[in-house]
């Protein structure tokens, strides 16, 4: 008997052991690994991912798979390996490793069509099936017990089976047709044709010079009248053509060449291409300034994949996803290049997913989950701006695109780029190590200068009596550049907004006296609080440094800036970007797009305006409040400020106008705001390495985060106790635990919430133990109400 090893998607009933399951006579020809199933569990029935399929020559009594829910794997091999992989490094049930793996639109259970794809003919008993129609639902050729038969078919590309996605856009067919004259023939036959048959005159000449080609009636110009008589007369055939829905519909890509590589740019590429032609893995860290000619070099990479015939993945956060950074690829690649965003409906994305598993692109750019895009002959790897925090999933699996880029790329044999002008500090520092192979672009293309930047003491603004959120100098500038007609871009980070208490005079932060983070303010009970150890104080009314009363909760909002500018200059246009204003699909692309056609002198924004932008006449880049980032209580802080600030400057004088950068701040001397200033990266690298090792975090210490939540917030710090009780024997002395305490935010959606940082440098043993825990806890299911996950590398915490 053959034996189906399914993993069965049951949410109460999380495990990794799959379950055994009959193969039915009908299905045995159809059903593989990497196929999803439906299967009978308790009394319902849930959908499941075969494993393997076993011959089983025990007797036992099994349930049978109900039916297949694909006719060819939807995962390859690779894929599924690469799943098996995910859940041990990150701890999730393998059903949610799987599930990552896959378009949106495929979850939803039934929605199936088979469809004729009209190329080739079909054998007589399966076109019976279909009736002369081009689609019928999959139950109907799935109760005719056709499937395997259809399997064939798909093999042969006869037919397809597509998942039909109710949303915007719903996909389309259109109607093809080509011309079977010879060329020849075609000329004589027009000639001979009576008088008045004018319209299919001109239809078929419309054919000329491309008779081997599909043409749409539209291209063509002939009705459906027209095109009935043709067909009748045998002199063109008819095929239905699939549209995807295109994200990019209507717009027109000007296609470009590569550039003239400079001579650094060169240096850089040419270990990148001497590893794609030898087909060995290797991950490069590039290491270029904002404008150093990254692109160019991803792009002349990608070229040389394609020449090899491989396929490339391009991961960009999500968040510097704009129209520029795609319409770069798809000038240069056109229709090779299939994009990935959360921008996209569930039926484009499901469009574009299915263009790269057909194999009909060479290139995904996407957002972090596009590094699952499921090509099968993987040439480069590449992941922009590496640095950015969203290339790792907050939810299960909770993993890092950069470690399933490196995974993919050992398996196909291939080259990883990461890239980033700020290089993360756990990547420089493999980098230096010799792990990573480290390029560095020193300078901006054609030595165009960096911008220069001036830091603005806001302590000294406010001596001397400016108590507006512009310094003199930044206001100066803006003015000075709307009468010259050039634009200012101005940043705002609204994270952090009140979180914590700094002092108006002296630049005095609350922090923590057992930990280098500050303390999160709480206002209700004018408490400060450490949530790294859990130490809590009540938050002072003067300053213990200066004794000054100014000293508050801090930030404020892009729409308070706002108001305020427009007070002082009433005549000022502004375009504010923020979650207020990009709420709806495709809003952000609208507000980049009235900005660079210059339909505003100011574009105010959070963190979402940081980085991509690449317009001409931005001359100015100010930063309103530098700290509010520095004093998140995070050990990432300062490298999150360092980061951000020298990607904002890199909004200014990207071309041929020189920029400036006023950077705004009450701690000036703050070295992440200084070598940010400076663009020194080297010496940020060095500081903030020293500052890790003190603290014991990574790249030093390794960290583990366990998180408990209960309705009873009682019931949430004794599971957390008992956790870290469980825990403890089985970590070596080296080993640090934080906690339990209360997490950051101690109550989410009416869940009180408790976690436990572990910082270690190697406990073998420490995986098994919290695959225990979270197994045990899950199995309990609902009826406890007690929820515990557990994050390898976190970054939230
Ligand atoms: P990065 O990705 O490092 O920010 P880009 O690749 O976007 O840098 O390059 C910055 C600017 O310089 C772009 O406008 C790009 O078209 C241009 N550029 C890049 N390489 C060259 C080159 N070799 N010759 C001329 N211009 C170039
Ligand atoms: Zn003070
Ligand atoms: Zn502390």
């Amino acid at each position: 008997m053959n034996v189906a090893s399914v993993i069965v998607d049951v949410a109460v009933m999380q495990t990794d052991r799959p379950f055994d399951y009959e193969i039915p006579e009908r299905w045995q020809e159809v059903i593989q690994p990497g196929m999803r199933v439906i299967v009978p569990f308790g009394p319902r029935q849930v959908q499941g991912f075969v494993l393997e399929i076993k011959v089983d020559t025990e007797i036992r009594k099994l349930k049978p798979i109900v039916e297949p829910m694909d006719i060819i794997p939807v995962l390859s091999e690779e894929l599924m390996k690469l799943a098996h992989w995910l859940t041990i490094e990150s701890l999730c049930f393998k059903i949610s490793a799987l599930h990552v793996m896959l378009p949106a639109a495929m979850k939803v259970k039934y929605s199936k069509l088979i469809r004729l794809t009209g190329e080739k003919s079909l054998p007589p008993e399966l076109a019976s099936l279909f009736k002369g129609q081009t689609e019928i639902p999959w139950e109907e050729a799935s109760d005719a017990g056709a499937l395997a038969d259809i399997r064939k078919e798909v093999k042969n590309g006869t037919i397809e089976v597509i998942y039909s996605v109710k949303s915007k856009g719903r996909k389309k067919t259109v109607r093809m047709v080509r011309c079977l004259l010879s060329e020849e023939t075609l000329a004589e036959t027009v000639g001979t044709m009576a008088k008045n048959a004018v319209k299919q005159k001109e239809a078929l000449l419309a054919f000329s010079g491309r008779r081997g080609n599909w043409l749409t009636l539209k291209e063509t110009g002939m009705s459906s009248a027209t095109a009935k008589s043709l067909l009748g007369k045998g002199w063109i055939e008819e095929k239905q053509e699939e549209m995807y829905r295109d994200p990019h519909s209507g717009r027109h890509f000007e296609p470009d060449k590569p550039l003239k590589l400079t001579e650094s740019q060169q240096e850089a590429i040419e270990p990148i291409l001497a590893t794609i032609n030898d087909g060995t893995t290797e991950t490069f860290l590039l290491h270029g300034v904002t404008g150093s000619g990254k692109t160019e070099i991803y792009l002349q990479s990608i070229s040389q994949v394609i020449e090899k015939g491989q396929e490339a993945i391009v991961l960009v956060p999500e968040i510097s996803l704009t129209p520029q950074m795609t319409e770069r690829f798809k000038r240069r690649f056109g229709n090779d290049v299939a994009v990935l965003h959360s921008g996209l409906s569930i039926g484009e994305k499901y469009d574009e997913w299915r263009k790269i598993s057909r194999k009909e692109v060479k290139v995904v750019v996407g957002a972090r989950s596009a590094v699952f895009a499921p090509f099968e002959n993987i040439g480069l790897i590449i992941i922009d701006e590496e640095h950015e925090t969203s290339y790792k999933q907050e939810e299960n699996p909770r993993y890092h695109a950069r470690d399933v880029a490196i995974w993919r790329a050992a398996y196909y044999d291939c080259p990883v780029i990461l890239g980033s002008a700020t290089p993360s500090l756990e990547s420089f520092a493999r980098a230096k190590k010799g792990v990573y192979t480290l390029l560095t672009l020193d300078n901006r293309v054609n030595d165009r200068p960096l911008p220069s930047v001036d830091i603005i003491d806001m302590r000294e603004e406010l001596r001397e009596g400016n108590r507006s959120m512009f310094s003199r100098t930044l206001f100066d500038k803006i003015k000075d550049r709307l009468e010259k007609e050039e634009q200012t871009v101005l940043f705002l980070n609204k994270r952090g907004y009140s979180s914590f208490i700094m002092c108006r005079d002296c630049g005095y932060v609350a922090g923590c006296p057992h930990c280098d983070v500050s303390m999160t303010y709480h206002r209700h009970r004018h408490q400060l609080k450490c949530h790294y150890c859990g130490y809590e104080e009540p938050a002072p009314n003067i300053c213990p440094e200066c004794g000054s009363e100014h000293i508050r909760h801090f930030g404020t909002g892009t729409q308070k800036v706002e108001e305020e500018l427009l007070k002082l200059l009433p005549e000022v246009r502004i375009i504010r970007m923020d979650v207020d204003t990009t709420g709806t699909k495709g809003s952000h692309e609208r507000l980049l797009r009235q900005f660079a056609n210059k339909e505003a002198d100011i574009l105010l924004g959070t963190q979402m305006i940081a980085k991509g932008l690449d317009f001409p006449d931005i001359t100015l880049v100010g930063v309103l409040s530098a700290d509010t980032m520095l004093h998140l209580p995070d050990f990432r802080s300062s490298e999150k400020t360092f980061q951000l600030l020298t990607q904002v400057s890199g909004r200014a004088g990207r071309h041929h106008l020189p920029g400036e950068v006023v950077v705004q701040t009450y701690t000036p001397e703050h070295y992440s705001i200084q070598l940010a200033a400076e663009q020194n990266y080297e010496s940020f690298y060095q500081q903030e390495m020293t500052m890790r090792k003190m603290g014991g975090y990574p790249p030093f210490y390794y960290l583990a985060l366990i998180n408990v939540s209960h309705k009873e917030a009682i019931e949430a710090s004794s599971a957390a106790n008992k956790i870290v009780t469980k825990i403890k024997p089985s970590l070596s002395p080296a080993a640090v635990i934080l906690g339990p305490v209360a997490s950051p935010i101690a109550r989410i959606n009416d869940r009180y919430r408790w976690q436990c940082l572990i910082k270690y440098k190697r406990e073998p043993k420490l995986t098994a133990v919290l695959k225990e825990v979270l197994e045990h806890y899950a199995k309990q299911g609902k009826s406890n109400e007690l929820l515990v996950s557990v994050d390898i590398h976190p970054y939230m915490l």
